[in-house]
């Protein structure tokens, strides 16, 4: 046969595709058994530590030992089985974004709870190319599977797959020793010694890193503050900028890391607790302000640290009076959130956490961009005028809008090159038996947050 240059490039070709076009070998998954904390009932004490059969894997599943994995403040109530806090809060409107009521009641099935987080792989279904059996991955809170409407649009945090998550949605991956189908938390779990979850979810690390430290800066949280602030995906913080961070959780306390990276000359944290105040200092936060103490001044007070050296208009200057005030932070990150319990240290202002989302969006300069990242209970109301004509820009994401497979490699070098300080925020780390216990403290807010090791 002759040797033609079209021959060679199509034999090149089918190399090149032919490992991952057909994928790997099916997974052989025997009836490995794993402890799981399993949540099932109503109210307090329906999260229990049981023992799991897994099932059989296939198509694009991927099964994964947990490493690590961060106790997140938004699963509180299925994890504790406390009610919200809405004293004073009224009842959670509906929400657009709720999963449809199904025709089974996420309550009355037992679920493993949690946010994802890091692990070796295990086990691949035949149709999985992302990741291959050994490999260290994030099993990320958001998924991406880069061929949806949104991934198509750059906006993989709205990834369509997250759209199926509800009741109805999610398939059983073990079986209790009673023959009780076990299923997880937005197909991804986290509270187990195992992760069954799909490869949309999957993201592989290639790193060294110390596993709390690798835990926490893959965590839910940390990706949404790093993602609001140093991925790019919703605004660009411009060096030198004037950055609020309203709330410093382990969220805020990384969008405080992320401004400082991006290189933001002045970064305002505000929180009620002293304690997470004091860490936003230590993280990079050059102000750190009280609503308790500030209350109705808050937002003046902002305005005063975000002031130019200059008033005089015709010089670059910043006039921080008048009916258009030229003070305010350029990017105001919100991260606040609603209290799921009420605090046992400094409760904040507002327990709906509307307030410090308002106080967030008129804090934000004229012209400038407010991020918002937390759950609230109940509507916004804010001036109009101001939010029509004041030039604020709003970008609302999941996950601080960052893109998995793009960001969350990125983010783990900002811990390899010491940029992200993951310790700091890691007040807290347990193993699997002392789960419970830990997630009253983040429940309560004792902690800034919690990872669990296996
Ligand atoms: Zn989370
Ligand atoms: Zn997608």
């Amino acid at each position: 046969m002759a040797i033609t240059r079209r021959g060679l490039l199509k034999g090149a070709a089918a190399g090149l595709l032919a490992k991952p076009a057909v994928g790997q070998g099916p997974a052989v998954v025997t009836r490995r058994r794993f402890k799981a904390w399993i949540s099932r009932g109503d109210g307090r004490g329906r999260t229990t530590l049981q023992e799991a059969t897994l099932r059989p894997i296939s198509g694009r599943q991927v099964v994964v030992r947990t490493q690590a994995t961060n106790l997140c403040y938004s699963n509180v109530g299925a994890v504790l089985g406390v009610q919200p806090n809405v004293a004073g809060g009224g009842t959670p409107p509906v929400s657009a974004l709720a999963a449809p009521p199904g025709t089974r009641r996420m309550n009355d099935m037992a679920v493993i709870q949690g946010h994802g987080g890091i692990g070796i792989v295990e086990a691949v279904g035949p149709e999985v190319r992302r990741v291959r059996v050994g490999d260290q991955v994030c099993v990320s809170g958001t998924p991406q599977c880069g061929s949806c409407y949104h991934c198509l649009r750059g906006r993989s945090d709205m990834c369509q797959f997250l759209s199926a998550i509800g009741a109805d949605d999610l398939t059983a991956i073990a079986d209790l020793s009673d023959g009780t189908p076990v299923y997880e938390n937005s197909h991804i779990g986290g509270l187990a010694e195992l992760m069954v979850t799909f490869e949309e979810w999957v993201v592989p690390l290639f790193t060294k890193a110390e596993i709390v430290d690798l835990g926490m800066v893959c965590s839910c949280v940390s990706v949404a503050g790093l993602g609001a602030t140093a991925s790019q995906g919703l605004a660009t913080i411009a060096p030198g900028a004037t950055v609020a961070v309203v709330g410093c959780g382990p969220l805020g306390l990384s969008a405080v890391q992320g401004a400082r990276i991006a290189g933001a000359s002045k970064i305002i944290a505000i929180d009620p607790i002293r304690a997470r105040r004091e860490v936003a200092l230590k993280v990079g936060a050059t102000d750190a302000l009280d609503p308790n103490v500030e209350k109705d001044n808050l937002i003046q007070r902002v305005r005063g640290l975000s002031s130019w050296p200059t008033d005089r208009l015709w010089s670059g200057g910043r006039n921080p009076g008048g009916r258009r005030p030229g003070a305010g932070a350029d990017f105001v990150v919100e991260a606040a959130g609603a209290d799921q319990v009420p605090p046992k240290l400094e409760a904040g202002p507002d327990p709906t956490g509307i307030l410090p989302m308002q106080q967030a969006y008129q804090m934000c300069a004229l012209g400038g961009h407010i991020i918002t990242t937390s759950l609230v209970r109940g509507n916004i109301t804010l001036p109009g005028n101001l939010f029509s004509i004041g030039g604020v820009t709003h970008h609302g994401g999941q996950a601080g809008g960052m893109s998995p497979m793009r960001d969350i490699p990125r983010f783990v070098r900002m811990l390899e090159s010491k940029q992200y300080d993951s310790k700091t925020l890691a007040t807290t780390v347990v193993s699997l038996d002392g789960m419970l216990e830990a997630y009253e403290q983040v429940a309560y807010r004792t902690t800034v947050t919690a990872i669990m090791t296996i």
